[in-house]
């Protein structure tokens, strides 16, 4: 797709005044690729630079992690939050601590939240943020250790009512423990909505920890509803081994799906059984091992490392990226819709590369963007931020029915928007233009600022 000339300018803009930001660059390049349609009704969203001023983040924080390791030995790690746009509600978004992570990737994964929080209808607004620290083969104290350095400047950032982060690649539930005693210790305040993601003891919410994973799965199920079919029977790979991943193959389990092969970062194994869930949880939640170990008990399965294969090279019908960004390419693509892949949804932040989303859509394949497909584990996020405003608990149903409702509700208003912009079924299309709306409306409506 192309971008529309009205805004061709704009985008140039923002390409040049953030040089070498490549992320970034393809995340703001497919939203605008979408716009056209909606200055071509609405010249009006063109005045007063509203466009420019989403496109600039409202505050971007940069600051030193020093922390010592086991041995003693200090390093210093590079810590980021990015504190995208407020017009919905307080910022709100993930940490991720990665190597890969640089200021490039977490704007991109900001400007996404935006659109994606807009699109649950709840009261958040955008923001992201992390490390370029590698917790694999450290130990918990020095994973903690470096959450307290983390959060020693973070937390004059943050508050319930300004910046909410949560968990993403390498920040779970023990992560977000250590970061909110940390913040707890330095306010003196036991301020329960400033992190999400927290431990069921001090006021996570119950359905947290599955909803990214359930959220996206719940969304294929309501595309292929419209299409008069259902997700029973269809065999299913998912790539990655974490909590997106881990709870979509639980849930499209449950549905009656066939899960074939999932992977982590050192390859992926193909069980033509149906994956042992349980198996993979204990390798990749408990022993913290490599997805490998999964063909020593299950004899049948085989494993293929990294550089050997791909797996989307597993013939399926639904294909759910769950582990990273530009992890299915063009070739991929291309693979999987010669094997007669039906579905794609994105449980993963921009896990397709733009060249094999252009060629999915082409293809007539049932495309689902991560902004519409895993925004269920934010939306779950903002019911924990209610539970935690009301002193309230919920029970595990009650969320997940929400989550439930949120998901259909985003992805009724994509079908929707998509058809009143002329292009039924176009599901990216629909989620950037239907979150663009809600941001935008409330952006006009509170000045320039
Ligand atoms: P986790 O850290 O729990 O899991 C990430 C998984 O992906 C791990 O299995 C990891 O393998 C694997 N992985 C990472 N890089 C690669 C690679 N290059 N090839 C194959 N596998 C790889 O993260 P999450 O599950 O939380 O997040 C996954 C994605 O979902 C991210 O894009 C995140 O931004 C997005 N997301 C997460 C949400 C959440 O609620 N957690 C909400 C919305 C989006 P290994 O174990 O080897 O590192």
């Amino acid at each position: 797709m192309t971008v529309d000339e009205k805004l061709d300018g704009i985008l140039s803009t923002i390409l040049a005044r953030n040089p070498g930001e490549a992320e970034f660059h393809q995340a703001a390049r497919e939203v605008f690729e979408s716009l056209g349609r909606v200055v071509a009704k609405r010249p009006d969203y063109l005045e007063d630079a509203l466009i420019d001023r989403l496109c600039e983040p409202e505050r971007q924080i940069i600051f030193r992690v020093p922390w010592t390791d086991d041995k003693g030995q200090v390093h210093v790690n590079r810590g980021f939050r990015v504190q995208y746009n407020s017009a919905l509600g307080p910022y709100k978004g993930g940490l991720r601590f990665h190597p890969s992570v640089n200021l490039s990737i977490i704007k991109f994964l900001g400007f996404e939240q935006i659109f994606k929080n807009a699109l649950t209808g709840l009261p958040i607004g955008g923001g992201k943020g992390g490390s370029d620290f590698d917790p694999k083969d450290r130990s918990d104290g020095e994973i903690m250790r470096f959450c307290q350095s983390f959060m020693t400047e973070l937390f004059r950032h943050i508050g319930d009512k300004t910046d909410v982060p949560a968990g993403d690649i390498g920040v779970g539930g023990r992560e977000v423990g250590w970061m909110f005693g940390q913040y707890r210790r330095l306010t003196n305040r036991f301020e329960a909505g400033v992190l999400t993601g927290k431990g069921l003891s001090y006021g996570g919410s119950l359905a947290r920890t599955e909803a990214t994973g359930y959220g996206t799965v719940y969304f294929v199920q309501s595309m292929l509803e419209r299409q008069g079919t259902s997700i029973e029977g269809h065999r299913t790979v998912v790539s990655g081994s974490g909590n997106v991943a881990i709870y979509a193959m639980e849930k499209a389990m449950k549905l009656g799906a066939r899960i074939i092969a999932c992977s982590d970062s050192s390859g992926y194994v193909v069980d033509e059984e149906g994956i042992d869930l349980d198996l993979v949880r204990e390798i990749k939640e408990v022993r913290r091992a490599r997805i490998g170990d999964y063909v020593k008990t299950r004899k049948d399965a085989t494993f293929i490392a990294t550089g050997k294969g791909v797996i989307w090279d597993v013939p399926c019908d639904i294909a759910l990226p769950c582990a990273t960004q530009n992890e299915l390419t063009a070739r991929d693509a291309g693979v999987l819709i010669k094997n007669g892949v039906r579905v794609v949804a994105e449980g993963a932040n921009m896990p397709c590369t733009p060249d094999a989303v252009e060629a999915f859509r082409k293809a007539g394949i049932l495309f689902a963007p991560g902004k519409a497909a895993n925004a269920g584990g934010v939306a779950t996020s903002a019911l924990e931020m209610q539970q935690n405003a009301s002193r309230d608990r919920w029970t595990f149903d009650q969320t997940k029915d929400r989550l439930g409702v949120i998901m259909r509700n985003i992805h009724d208003t994509c079908a929707e928007t998509a058809e009143e912009y002329g292009e039924p079924g176009d599901y990216v299309l629909g989620a950037n233009i239907g979150g663009f709306i809600r941001v935008a409306e409330a952006m006009r409506a509170q000045g320039v600022i």
